[in-house]
């Protein structure tokens, strides 16, 4: 039998029709669409449409929609580009992907505390913004637990500091409408059925940033690089196709039987993405639950993992004051459905019944 599939977050197979949308540009319209001669022709219209598509889903106009290769360049684009273009203070929240948080820390970011639920504290943001900033890069929603940042708050904090804001917004498409506060948008498609390796980076208009990679004029002279016209087409696609119906409902079902196994909710108290639950057992390690939910035929996640597998602190859990080994992600999409999600809580029960009958057993 196949694995049941519950790990979304961290990418997600190609939807049908995203795959059939991408697939011409492999094949007859495999041309580089800047080439001036006939066989650029049809992919470049094929990359203009799919930038019209990403750039509605943003709110934002075509021309300011920059193709990377994906949510990690968008966010070292946003941060190195955007603060070479405007020097000053960088301050991200302390729940950062490290993509953001890696490259922060060599640019001297200040981190942003967050509550016990996840969300940026903005009485503190406020206090660290009075002495001005240039940017403030927070993400949409977290990759672990699901929280979603105060976003018009922390932009109207921003703005007032003369700060332009970042946002991260890779866990976003095909679960929800694109946030609308931002000044920078970060956002990639293989999470929600599209393919890896592509993402952008879109930008208010008049926005202007230091490229990164240099050696050629495309997407007008702000990233170098021969436009990966297939895998571009179908982050259009992902946009055009929006969030998918269902998910909330999925999650609300996968949560109360969890509860009813004894599981407490990461972020209960604050909004959270429709496809994400983050369970925590107290005294379970989260990666043994997620060891055995493999071996029960589940693909769940504990966060993070060293090379060693053994269990390593999550630095979102220990930045909102939680056990930090304690977690278990499971993180739905397009083809999960509800027979899946009783099927993973007879699995979680399993598990957890066996953790226990070990743990007897080496009293
Ligand atoms: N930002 C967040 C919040 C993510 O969850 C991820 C992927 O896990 C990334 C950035 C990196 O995305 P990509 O794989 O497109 O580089």
């Amino acid at each position: 039998m196949a694995p049941l599939y519950f790990d979304h977050n961290a990418t997600g197979p190609p939807r049908p029709e995203v795959l059939e949308r991408a697939l011409p540009l492999f094949t007859e319209l495999w041309g580089n669409p800047s080439s001036g001669h006939a066989l650029g022709r049809r992919p470049a219209a094929e990359v203009d449409n799919a930038r019209e598509m990403v750039a509605a889903w943003a709110g934002a106009r075509p021309r300011d929609v920059v193709f990377t290769s994906g949510a990690t360049e968008a966010n070292h684009l946003a941060l190195r580009g955007g603060l070479a273009a405007r020097p000053g203070r960088l301050l991200v929240s302390s729940v950062e992907h490290p993509s953001i948080l890696e490259p922060g820390e060599l640019l001297g970011a200040e981190l942003l505390p967050v509550d016990s639920n996840g969300r940026v504290r903005l009485d503190i943001a406020e206090e660290r913004l009075a002495a001005g900033a240039s940017l403030v890069s927070v993400q949409a929603a977290n990759n672990e637990t699901g929280v979603l940042q105060p976003l018009a708050e922390l932009a109207t904090l921003a703005h007032a500091a003369g700060a332009l804001l970042h946002v991260d917004a890779a866990q976003v498409p095909g679960r929800m409408d694109a946030p609308s506060e931002w000044d920078l948008l970060t956002l990639t498609g293989h999470k929600a059925g599209g393919f890896k390796g592509v993402g952008a980076l879109v930008l208010r208009p008049d926005l202007k940033l230091v490229p990164q990679q240099l050696g050629g004029s495309q997407e007008r002279n702000r990233r170098a690089g021969t436009v990966n016209t297939g895998p571009i087409v179908a982050l259009g696609e992902v946009c055009r196709l929006g969030a998918v119906p269902g998910l909330l409902a999925l999650r609300q079902r996968l949560e109360e039987g969890a509860k009813a196994l004894g599981a407490l909710v990461t972020g209960a108290q604050a909004p959270r993405l429709p496809n994400t639950v983050h369970l925590r057992f107290p005294g379970v390690p989260g990666d043994s639950l997620v060891m055995a939910l493999d071996g029960l035929g589940v693909c769940a996640s504990a966060g993070a993992a060293c090379a060693s597998g053994a269990a390593k602190a999550s630095p979102v859990l220990l930045a909102m004051g939680l056990p930090a080994t304690e977690g278990v992600r499971l993180s739905m999409g397009w083809n999960s459905r509800v027979s899946d999600v009783e099927q993973v809580l007879a699995a979680l029960g399993e598990a957890l019944r066996r953790h226990r009958a070990a743990e007897e057993l080496f009293a």
